[in-house]
């Protein structure tokens, strides 16, 4: 895996977060995370795969390409293209390749990248968090990559009652699990870690 850009990019907007004012999600929160290239513009492939789609929605993608990872299994999606990508369909790409350049079509209110990825490539319920995938600190700017490669594992939930339940989430340093700390600490609940499992209190 690698970042979306040639060059230095920025993160304007995480996955999970809610619509702004007078804008409505169609899964009720964001469903991907969105880049800014800082450096170059240009967007590369994230990991090699298959194009799966080259296509254009103009109430919401813009223009997009839709990529199948070889490694992972996710399918990746590249959105608000500048223009129709040149990956024709069926197309097998390094993980470098050029999909396109950033631009501002489709649903937008500026230029940017929208990614997702997704275990099913039509259902945005299925999506992941990006920054879990790429490996990189999940907070708005630039973005930091961390040094080792996280890979997305089901982290082990105990709640207050002993029922073990089991998230997607990402190990590095201990364990970073934040999206469903957010979540827990939403609803009230306390967060912690007993050396093995992600212990939540009331
Ligand atoms: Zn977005």
């Amino acid at each position: 895996m690698r970042l979306p850009y040639k060059g230095r990019c920025k993160i304007t907007k995480l996955f999970g977060t809610k619509p702004p004012a007078g804008v409505t999600y169609k899964y009720g929160y964001h469903t991907g995370c969105d880049f800014v290239g800082i450096t170059d513009k240009t967007i590369v492939a994230c990991e090699a795969g298959q194009v799966t789609a080259n296509s254009y929605d103009s109430d919401g993608w813009g223009y997009y390409v839709k990529i199948k990872g070889a490694e992972s299994g996710l399918t990746a999606i590249y959105c608000h293209m500048a223009a129709r990508s040149k990956l024709t369909r069926g197309k097998l790409v390094a993980a470098d390749a050029v999909i396109g350049q950033q631009g501002a079509t489709g649903q937008v209110t500026g230029g940017h990248l929208h990614l997702e990825f997704r275990k099913k490539p039509d259902d945005g319920s299925t999506a992941v968090n990006p920054c879990m995938v790429l490996g990189i600190v999940g907070q708005t700017g630039e973005v930091e990559e961390v040094e080792e490669e996280m890979e997305i594992t089901k982290v082990k939930f105990v709640l207050p009652d002993k029922k073990r339940i089991s998230v997607d989430g990402f190990i590095s340093d201990g364990i970073n699990y934040t999206a469903a700390r957010k979540l827990l600490e939403a609803l009230g609940f306390k967060v912690g870690w007993d050396g093995t499992n992600v212990v939540v209190s009331k």
